[in-house]
């Protein structure tokens, strides 16, 4: 293929991406989807720089040249700074991303207006890629965000693949005589349009990839959870049931049955609004009083239970008593309409137990707790 026709197909597809992109992080994510609209202006800027040579212009149209250098640096750095943002890494490389644009543009106004070398232009950006590539990959690989690690992978292999082919080309470069003509290059340059376009499908598609997978994560997370209090909801409970069965027969696990006392009256006398308040509340009580371990579910209503993997009965029993006095003692000042109680159901797995025997025995305790006049535990 000649180089004008690798051009259009390059230039188109790029312009063609980058849409995509912008499309997607204004209106699927509504600006939510951090880093992905500079990877879209990176793609933007790419098509751009390529788009002089559909014109025919050459190598002698020195400030189009310039141009086109600018734009092709100002994508890559954009692509830097887009990947950094979009997986959480260290803000240090977006400052290495502009100084990185600063340098290189510089040097390109040197070799195309005040030393004019093709061979020197080559050079300067095939060492941009390359740095701008590794260091794209570095900020994916230390990144916090939690993303797909397949498609983190894809993404740094095609930046390797590109810092690999403009390693070669720099050096082809520096064996090769001066190009008069850029139509007339040879292959390995012509190459370079190959790579641009997989680089492009292969990039945005790691970026779509892990998107796709952020929004089944959260999607799946919020099935899971109960909205007002961010505990487990019962959903979550069938979910991690068979863990936790496996756990209780490897460990000590003990389960919790918590419900609010005399709820019904805080409804009836301070409206529902302030009930739900309560509710929330016990919910950050449950969060603060266990471990990391631990699993705390909405079970219905104000009912709520806990999971203790790993706990001996006695320290089973100083958590339990530790959610029923914080509740005791909390005071009204803590956002809520009045003071309130839980009574406790307890109760620790046994050999031969099953999740629904284990909840019924809790359940049993609970009642008992009740019974016995509200506002204390009761272990079975
Ligand atoms: P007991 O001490 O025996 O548990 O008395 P109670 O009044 O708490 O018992 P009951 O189970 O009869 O009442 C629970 C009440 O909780 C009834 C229901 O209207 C209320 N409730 C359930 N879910 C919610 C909720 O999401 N928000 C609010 N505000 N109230 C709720
Ligand atoms: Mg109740
Ligand atoms: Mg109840």
């Amino acid at each position: 293929m000649d180089t004008y026709t690798l051009a259009v197909y390059s230039s188109l597809l790029a312009i063609t991406v980058a849409s995509a992109l912008l499309l997607t992080h204004k209106y699927m994510f509504a600006g939510t989807a951090v880093g992905v609209n500079y990877i879209g202006y990176a793609a933007l800027f790419l098509g751009i720089s390529i788009a002089p040579l559909l014109l025919g212009f050459t190598q002698a149209s020195t400030y189009i040249v310039l141009f086109s250098n600018c734009t092709y640096t100002i994508a890559f750095c954009l692509l830097l700074a887009g990947i950094t943002i979009m997986r959480g890494a260290s803000t240090s490389f977006l400052l290495v991303s502009v100084v990185i644009t600063a340098f290189t543009i510089v040097f390109f106004v040197h070799n195309t207006i005040i030393v004019p070398s093709v061979a020197s232009r080559i050079e300067t950006r095939s060492i941009l890629v390359v740095t701008v590539c590794l260091l794209a990959a570095y900020a994916n690989y230390s990144g916090v965000k939690h993303d797909n690690k397949r498609a983190g992978f894809l993404l740094n292999l095609t930046l390797f693949i590109n810092a690999a082919y403009m390693a070669f080309r720099t050096m082809f470069a520096l064996t090769e005589g001066t190009i008069a003509d850029y139509y007339l290059a040879s292959d390995v340059h012509k190459l370079s349009f190959v790579v641009t376009t997989i680089t492009v499908i292969s990039l945005s598609f790691s970026v779509f990839w892990m998107l796709t997978d952020r929004m089944i994560n959260k999607n799946y997370r919020s099935s899971i959870t109960d909205g007002l209090t961010g505990l487990y909801n019962r959903r979550g409970l069938t979910e991690l049931i068979p863990k936790f069965v496996q756990a209780g027969r490897e460990n000590d696990i003990s389960i919790l049955l918590a419900d609010l006392d005399h709820f019904k009256k805080i409804n009836d006398t301070y409206g529902h609004e302030q009930g739900d308040k309560v509710i929330k509340h016990f919910g950050r009580v449950l969060q603060k009083a266990c471990r990391e371990n631990d699993a705390c579910f909405r079970y219905g209503g104000e009912e709520f239970l806990v999971i203790l993997p790993k706990v001996k009965q006695d320290q089973a029993m100083l958590i339990a008593d530790r959610i029923r006095s914080h509740v005791k003692n909390t005071s009204i000042t803590e956002q809520i309409c009045c003071s309130y109680t839980v009574s406790i159901g307890f109760t620790r797995a046994l050999f031969d137990d099953d999740w629904s025997s284990l909840v019924n025995r809790a359940d049993s305790a609970l009642y008992e707790a009740k019974s016995r006049g509200r506002d204390c535990i009761v272990q079975r």
